[in-house]
């Protein structure tokens, strides 16, 4: 590597923080290597294909800047990921800074009952979570499921929520 190149790269890391993150949420890490974040697709007309291919993709917080370089911090556990001109997508916090005693429990490998009645033969529950043809109420029984079981964190189970709802009046506002 160029020394040129080297220097630039250390002024971007230290300058990083300053550019990314509003003074007021400074003080938490967010892009260090111990933050972990899930990407959480909108689901909206607008959405571009990128978006949906990566929704609940994991991220450590030293890859976010490099990927996703439009990116605003919302709050301490939610970033704006600006994939794309009005993307809607966010990152969502794991482990959650103002929640820490949140239980970090395994999921089981084998999806319960309550989560695999969702979910179609060879898909993902990632997948069924795409499925527009769920009913709301079953929708919203697979993300408290989910939770429960500990395949997502309180905070994706509340945007998941709200993205179904966003989606929704997004439709009936006739796009
Ligand atoms: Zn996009
Ligand atoms: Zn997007």
């Amino acid at each position: 590597m160029q020394i040129s190149t080297l220097i630039q790269a250390v002024r971007q890391i230290q300058a990083g923080d300053k550019r990314w993150v509003p003074a007021e949420l400074l003080g938490p890490s967010y892009f260090g290597a111990e933050d972990q974040w899930q990407f959480i697709a909108s689901n909206m007309s607008n959405m571009c294909p990128d978006c949906g291919s990566i929704d609940l993709d994991y991220y450590w917080g030293n890859e976010l800047r490099g990927l996703f370089p439009y990116l605003d911090v919302v709050d301490l556990n939610t970033i704006y990921a600006h994939v794309h001109p009005n993307c809607r997508c966010v990152l969502a916090r794991i482990g959650n800074v103002q929640e820490p005693d949140e239980p970090q429990q395994e999921p089981p490998k084998e999806l319960p009952m309550q989560i695999a009645q969702y979910v179609p033969e060879g898909q993902t529950w990632k997948q069924a979570l795409q499925n527009e043809n769920l009913p709301e109420t079953e929708y919203i029984d697979l993300v408290d499921g989910l939770y429960s079981f500990g395949y997502i964190v309180a905070a994706v189970a509340n945007l998941l929520k709200k993205r179904r709802k966003n989606v929704e009046e997004n439709k009936q506002d006739g796009n």
